[in-house]
């Protein structure tokens, strides 16, 4: 345990550590992005954040996002939706996020395309990949990728879609997790190749606290933290 366990401590330990991954892999240190994820804590911790530059947050819940933004309308932050999103919530996120990383199926985008629609909004999505064999991990079967994302184009105007993002088994074995991370990179790779007209897939969102370091080592462009910058999560 350190001495000074501010969070600006932590923040600045964990940017040490981002680079670090990314030398030793001949990437350019600063060149992942740090997506600090918020959801279970409140507010204030929010704020503390934001005074260290953060201006976009993570959280899984849109009635979190809602009750932040009422607490926090004098903080110019963005809300970007990592959880697994109902369709029945698409309305909320649609007037409350600014960005999806969590779009894994046609409903979903079709409800968000709608919402948005109303609102004379669009959003930037990312694609999440079940990329592991665990039942409760959320995602599109990589397979399903390619026709997916011609749909979300053809159908879905108001959505951008920028990338993928997934979740790795969450496991000691760190081979099982890296195969994970390097599963998306390559079905991006394929991705790219296919040319598909009207998506970019420049972003990878893959890393959290306990794993962020392997996703970076496998091509990671942004990582999404949670503890290692608020502490321990505590679930009511
Ligand atoms: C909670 C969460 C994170 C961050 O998890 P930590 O282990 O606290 O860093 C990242 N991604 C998703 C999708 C999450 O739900």
């Amino acid at each position: 345990m350190s001495i000074d366990d501010s969070m600006s401590t932590r923040v600045a330990q964990l940017r040490a550590r981002i680079d670090a991954a990314c030398v030793r892999v001949g990437r350019p240190a600063g060149s992942v992005a740090l997506l600090p994820v918020s959801k279970t804590f409140g507010p204030d911790a929010v704020r503390e954040a934001a005074a260290l530059g953060f201006t976009r947050f993570g959280e899984n819940k849109t009635q979190e996002i809602r009750q932040k933004i009422n607490a926090l309308a004098d903080l110019p932050v963005q809300w970007v939706m990592i959880g697994h999103l109902q369709t029945n919530k698409a309305k909320d996120a649609a007037r409350d996020a600014s960005e999806v990383q969590s779009l894994d199926r046609l409903e979903l985008a079709h409800a968000l395309q709608r919402r948005l629609q109303t609102e004379g909004r669009d959003i930037d999505v990312l694609v999440q990949i079940k990329t592991s064999t665990e039942p409760s991990k959320h995602g599109l079967p990589p397979e399903e990728a390619a026709d997916f994302l011609r749909t979300v184009v053809r159908e879905c105007p108001a959505l951008h879609v920028k990338g993928l993002m997934t979740l790795a088994v969450q496991s000691d074995d760190t081979q099982a997790v890296r195969s994970c991370f390097r599963a998306l990179r390559e079905l991006r790779d394929r991705l790219k190749d296919a040319s598909i007209e009207g998506v970019e897939l420049d972003r990878l969102s893959m890393g959290m606290s306990g794993d962020f370091e392997i996703a970076i080592e496998e091509g990671a462009t942004e990582v999404r933290i949670g503890s290692a910058i608020f502490g321990a999560r505590h679930y009511p």
